[in-house]
């Protein structure tokens, strides 16, 4: 089949290595560069989602996904490109990186302490409860504030550019065509999609996948589908920190601090509602250093190295959309993934690529259907 996908992040990227993978035909539209938004900024943080009962969709998708990032380290090594000058380099820095979620007041805790005893129980995850004094072996530097923390076993970090960029650059090499030019519009014929309009006219297709972020309602809205995705900005900081870098990535509240491939110490994040506007702020950068210091006091001494900002696709339930039931036929809806956009593309990827092409997806997503919303 001949199929069309809108947008150049992780979602389209790993739809347009699944079909290819399966022999169709793919054009990718992007309009600035591969990666060049959240999926390239991103902390790459790939953390099983916990606590919820263990058929929850949710909780399938992501332990789903965290099988394909495993699958895909070892699939795409050799085709991952260097990151901005780096001078290349072969991996996806994809690695197992245990976290530690740390623990400030006695609500918290006792939240905490229940998703733990769910866990001990059934041993699905390594998943242990560890009292202040208990974790000070892992990581001794934690503020004398914070209570305890769990800590996850099987988590893993990746380099979410790398990942971009390599499940594009193995499609290319399975034959998909990368075409840098905006979507202006999806062209439809007979209650079905035909292809997509850009300046240089309309390519045809059988299916076209809208993967374009924050900004797929916008594309959406002109086939009158409704589609409550959103941007949502993050920052993030990178430190020059001193002393060692900390073994696990630590989490709290809706911040987080772990060591990356580049040596430093990235720490995040705000969570704005400021439309499209992703553009760096003193504000944001002064908040992450406080609320890092309070946990962390060592980074008192930690310089700043790099600022960024990026804009996450959110929907009102936190879930993303997968869909190919709304609008005309062969239209497919893949976004709105959030904060876990990362962990979730390779699974959002081969279930889109499944439906453009009227398969069954390898993993059930009915519960992410546009409908849910109506
Ligand atoms: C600070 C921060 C930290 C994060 N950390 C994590 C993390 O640790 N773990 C995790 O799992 N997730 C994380 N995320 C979330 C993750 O980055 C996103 O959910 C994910 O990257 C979204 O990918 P996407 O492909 O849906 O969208 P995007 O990456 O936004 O890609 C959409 C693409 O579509 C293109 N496009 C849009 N409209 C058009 C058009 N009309 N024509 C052509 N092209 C178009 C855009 O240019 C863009 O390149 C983080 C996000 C932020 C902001």
């Amino acid at each position: 089949m001949k199929i069309s996908i809108v947008g150049g992040g992780i979602a389209g990227c790993s739809t347009a290595y699944y079909l290819t993978q399966a022999g169709h035909d793919v054009t990718l539209f992007e309009r600035d560069s591969l990666a060049s938004h959240a999926s390239g900024f991103a902390l790459g943080g790939l953390i099983p989602s916990i606590g919820g009962p263990p058929d929850d969709p949710y909780g399938v998708l992501s332990r789903y996904s965290i099988e394909l990032h495993r699958e895909l380290a070892e699939q795409l090594t050799g085709h991952a490109g260097g990151r901005r000058g780096d001078g290349g380099g072969g991996n996806l820095d994809f690695l197992r990186k245990p976290s530690l979620m740390l623990v400030k007041d006695r609500a918290e805790e006792e939240s905490m302490r229940r998703v733990y005893g769910q866990y001990a129980e059934d041993h699905t995850l390594d998943i242990r409860w560890l009292n202040f004094g208990e974790f000070s072996h892992i990581e001794a530097r934690i503020s004398s504030t914070v209570l305890g923390a769990l800590y996850v076993s099987e988590a893993y970090e990746v380099d979410p550019y790398k990942l971009t960029l390599a499940l594009w650059q193995a499609a290319e090499q399975q034959g998909a065509r990368l075409v840098n030019r905006v979507v202006t519009a999806i062209a439809v014929s007979r209650d079905r999609v035909s292809g997509v309009v850009t300046k240089d006219g309309t390519t045809g297709a059988d299916a076209v996948v809208v993967a374009a972020g924050p900004w797929s309602s916008e594309m959406l809205a002109g086939l009158g589908v409704s589609a409550p995705v959103t941007p949502l900005k993050g920052q993030i900081i990178r430190l020059d920190a001193p002393g060692p870098p900390p073994k696990v990535s630590l989490w709290w509240d809706h911040d987080y601090a772990t060591a990356k491939a580049d040596g430093l110490l990235w720490v995040g994040t705000t969570e704005e509602e400021v439309g499209f506007d992703d553009s760096t702020t003193d504000a944001a950068r002064d908040r992450i250093i406080s609320s890092a210091v309070e946990m962390l006091p060592y980074l008192e001494d930690a310089e700043l190295v790099q600022q960024t900002a990026c804009l996450r696709p959110v929907t009102p339930d936190g879930a993303p959309i997968i869909d190919a039931e709304a609008g005309p036929d062969g239209l497919v809806i893949v976004t709105g993934a959030g904060r876990q956009g990362i962990m979730l593309g390779p699974s959002m990827g081969i279930a889109a690529a499944a439906l453009a092409t009227g398969a069954e997806p390898p993993v059930d997503v009915s519960a992410f259907s546009l409908a849910r919303f109506s």
